[in-house]
């Protein structure tokens, strides 16, 4: 337990510092990036600045994108939280997530179709899932299975499971699974920290994870991974019930608008 304590206090130190680094740096890019726009309006694509402008620019969005995700690790990042059904929204993505998985790995779904309703930001929950999905993908080079499934897990189970972190409440359970390489726990231990990469200069930022845990960790849920080395990984994402007003329910029952609380 008090291991647990210190590894979430390092965390939010962490978080601390990224996300201060990250605002700052924010600020100077916005100046960058409005400086070379203006610029290029001056120039012609054949003038011997452009192509160098054009690059401080790429360079200057993918910073900004760095940047992005460090604040959503540091939970600095603004969320538009809505009543969603977790199992609609990874329905809706399956596309997107089979070609992200590529050609050899199979993707399965097991959902419960009565989830429990969470608040979340679409937007962000939908990037927690393409990066679980990538990381998935990355672990297993030469195939193999990723599963996503949803269940109701009810305070009563929470309570069996023994997640100390959890105390109370019912939670909507997304899993990601995969049967890639695994990792040893001197690597679980540290994943969710922001820059923590095994994987080669230019294929990994050490950014994906951090900035999972801090999207959970905003909308008020908990992850945990599982992993054993071999035979594959899994990330379990808990995000609280959220109780509808009646007035929004009442909403549902006058005709199909989409829900939102
Ligand atoms: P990146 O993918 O850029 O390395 P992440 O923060 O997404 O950054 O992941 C950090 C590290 O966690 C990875 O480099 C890898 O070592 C490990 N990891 C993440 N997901 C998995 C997985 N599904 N299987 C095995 N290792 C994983």
């Amino acid at each position: 337990l008090e291991d647990q304590f210190a590894k979430s206090q390092k965390m939010q130190a962490i978080g601390n510092l990224a996300g201060g680094i990250a605002h700052d740096f924010n600020n100077v890019l916005t100046i960058i990036t409005a400086s070379v726009d203006f610029l290029l309006l001056n120039h012609r694509a054949g003038d011997p600045s452009f192509q160098d402008l054009l690059l401080i620019k790429q360079s200057a969005n993918r910073a900004a994108s760095l940047v992005r995700q460090l604040l959503a690790y540091s939970r600095r990042q603004t969320m538009r939280p809505k009543m969603l059904n977790l199992t609609d929204v990874i329905a809706d993505m399956h596309l997107l997530l089979k070609r992200i998985s590529g050609d050899l790995v199979k993707l399965e779904r097991h959902h419960a179709r009565d989830l429990w309703p969470v608040m979340a930001d679409i937007g962000q929950f939908e990037q927690v899932i393409t990066n679980l999905v990538q990381n998935a993908r990355d672990a297993m080079p030469e195939g193999g299975t990723i599963t996503i499934s949803t269940r109701n897990v009810p305070e009563a189970e929470i309570k069996r499971l023994g997640y100390v972190e959890m105390t109370e409440g019912d939670f909507a359970l997304v899993e990601v699974a995969d049967t890639g390489g695994g990792m040893p726990d001197k690597v679980a231990e540290r994943i969710f920290e922001p820059f923590f990469t095994t994987k080669e200069i230019g294929k990994g930022t050490g950014l994906g994870l951090s900035m999972v845990y801090g999207i959970v960790k905003q909308s008020g849920g908990f992850i945990f991974v599982d992993s054993v080395v071999g035979k594959g990984t899994s990330f379990r994402i808990f995000l609280p019930r959220h109780f509808p007003s009646e007035a929004a329910l009442a909403k549902v029952e006058a005709g199909p608008a989409v829900l939102s609380a």
